[in-house]
């Protein structure tokens, strides 16, 4: 039988050596004591009853139900150590933290009883050769097992609620931190990282005015630890991509895919900052990165004002040409030297958003844009649902086996609805933008230029994508030195005629827009040639 703790040193005849087991855990009745508090009770324990303690086993943090039995590493420790010890008396706060599964208190018992040495809990001491006290502790480690099973069950109930909630769950995304109760181990939030948090906003920022995300990687990689992504591997453009897309920023919660709903932690990322940004991210005609590795400010932005082809920066010098030039990438009609061009159109931009018309047309009424959504979407329904139904009867037959539509008709119907429904949904995404970041503050400076020289390329490529469609025209005739007027045509947003965002785009249905640039020459056109 027990006996009685007190007594022990009446049954050893000496010196009894206490090993101590103490471990931290969820406790159900909120009972969830440290294991240092643990150590030390045990410390008193083994004082009062002059017991000398030998070593400390303890398990700090894990839950120890059955279904996560590889944390405890201690307790295995002490499984080991158990053979060769030189202790009397295994002291351990109660049944239900020495073993909360059967098979660890029948191995624990192996070990006891093999070498000896006396368990001792709840003030008795329990000898696992006796068969009273096996009996005994075995119905404890049922209670106990009996205890974990209900946590484990409330675990799972409070997983299920905290989901409804809103608590964070899975991997913690780029910029964020999760918060833990440092007794028990328990979640209690998400914050924003205090290094990483400020880096996901400047990445934001950085793409918000025009930066490319080949360059954020290459910025993110100069970071150097800190911005280390949690698998460790470098950064690139997808990667950087995928990291900012992730609705977690905004304080959203995501599953699969889906967006769930609000969560219960805090936004990182501003709201509006972050729906401008993943809009440009997900728009299909940047996944190309077609601007990653640009190294001219108008190359594939400023167009050949005779043909409408994009103009192309060229290097090749050629004979008089020695410097790099901006060419018509389509009937090759138009051309002029690159530090032309790219001065004639920052002198041009400068004095431009001196002017109170700048901000007007940078600050759009929202209610008209809100205005012109809808009729956009009205029409787009429209034309989807015309090219649904052609496409319906072309599948449709009559009795001799006819289609009801033609093959041929169906293609026209195509060719006339496509291009509608993509400049449609060109009109509803532009409604959606806001200027980016660095136009703002080209706005607020007073003197543009400084601003101007701060930004990176890519930057000043978007605001000139943004604000401005350049045209470039052909010389009244050959040989003319510097910009003749009327060479080189600026129509700024808000004025008639402006075009929004001339993107390089070339979507299906939008083909022809860059002009005919599968036309080849030989050389730079001498010869008149015929307006479009
Ligand atoms: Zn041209």
């Amino acid at each position: 039988m027990p006996i009685p703790a007190s007594y022990l040193h009446l049954e050893t005849k000496g010196q009894v050596i206490a090993y101590l087991y103490a471990r931290q855990s969820r406790d159900p009745l909120g009972r969830s004591r440290s294991t240092e508090d643990q150590v030390s009770d045990g410390r008193d324990t083994c004082a009062k009853l002059c017991w000398t303690v030998d070593r400390v086993f303890k398990d700090a943090g894990a839950s120890a139900t059955r279904f996560r039995r590889k944390e405890r590493d201690d307790f295995e420790a002490l499984l080991e150590a158990l053979p060769t010890a030189q202790a009397t008396v295994l002291v351990a706060p109660d049944a239900s933290r020495m073993y909360r599964d059967l098979a660890e208190y029948v191995r624990l018992r192996d070990a006891l009883e093999a070498s000896g040495v006396l368990l001792c809990y709840g003030g008795m001491v329990f000898d696992m050769a006796n068969k009273d006290d096996r009996r005994i502790t075995a119905q404890d480690a049922v209670a106990a097992e009996d205890e974990g099973e209900s946590i484990r069950a409330r675990n799972l109930r409070t997983a299920r609620r905290s989901l409804e909630q809103g608590a964070p769950r899975g991997a913690v995304p780029f910029g964020h931190r999760r918060r833990y109760d440092p007794d028990t181990g328990e979640l209690i939030g998400q914050e924003p990282d205090p290094t990483q948090g400020p880096l996901l906003i400047r990445m934001f920022e950085m793409v918000d005015s025009g930066v490319s995300l080949y360059r954020v990687a290459i910025w993110l990689e100069d970071q150097g630890e800190s911005a280390r992504h949690r698998s460790g591997i470098a950064w690139d453009a997808s990667r950087v991509r995928v990291v900012m897309i992730n609705p977690s920023h905004i304080g959203i919660r995501h599953s699969k895919g889906q967006l769930i709903g609000k969560a219960a932690w805090e936004a990182v990322v501003p709201e509006e900052l972050y729906h401008r940004v993943v809009a440009k991210l997900r728009d299909p005609s940047r996944r190309m990165q077609r601007d990653s590795r640009v190294k001219h400010l108008l190359s594939r932005i400023g167009r050949c004002g005779e043909c409408g082809a994009l103009l192309k920066a060229k290097k090749a010098p050629q004979r008089d040409r020695s410097v790099p030039y901006y060419e018509c990438a389509g009937l090759r009609d138009t051309a002029l030297p690159e530090a032309w061009l790219d001065a004639y159109v920052e002198e041009a931009l400068f004095s431009w958003l001196r002017k109170p018309a700048a901000a007007k047309a940078l600050t759009p009424d929202r209610t008209a844009v809100a205005e012109g959504c809808a009729a956009a979407q009205k029409r787009l329904a429209a034309y989807e649902l015309q090219l649904t139904q052609a496409r319906e009867l072309s599948q449709q037959f009559t009795k001799e086996g006819e289609p009801l539509l033609s093959a041929v008709s169906l293609s026209g119907v195509e060719q006339t609805l496509l291009p509608l429904i993509a400049a449609e949904r060109d009109v509803i995404a532009g409604s959606q933008e806001e200027a980016p970041t660095a136009i703002k503050e080209l706005l607020e400076a007073p003197d543009p230029e400084t601003v101007w020289e701060w930004l990176k390329l890519d930057q000043k490529r978007e605001v000139i994508r943004t604000v401005v469609n350049v045209h470039l025209h052909k010389a009244s005739r050959r040989g003319v030195r510097g910009i003749e007027p009327g060479r080189i045509r600026l129509t700024f947003i808000g004025e008639p005629g402006f075009t929004p965002r001339p993107s390089t785009r070339r979507d299906p249905g939008r083909r022809g827009v860059d002009g005919p640039s599968r036309v080849r020459r030989s050389a730079p056109s001498l010869h008149p040639v015929p307006k479009r």
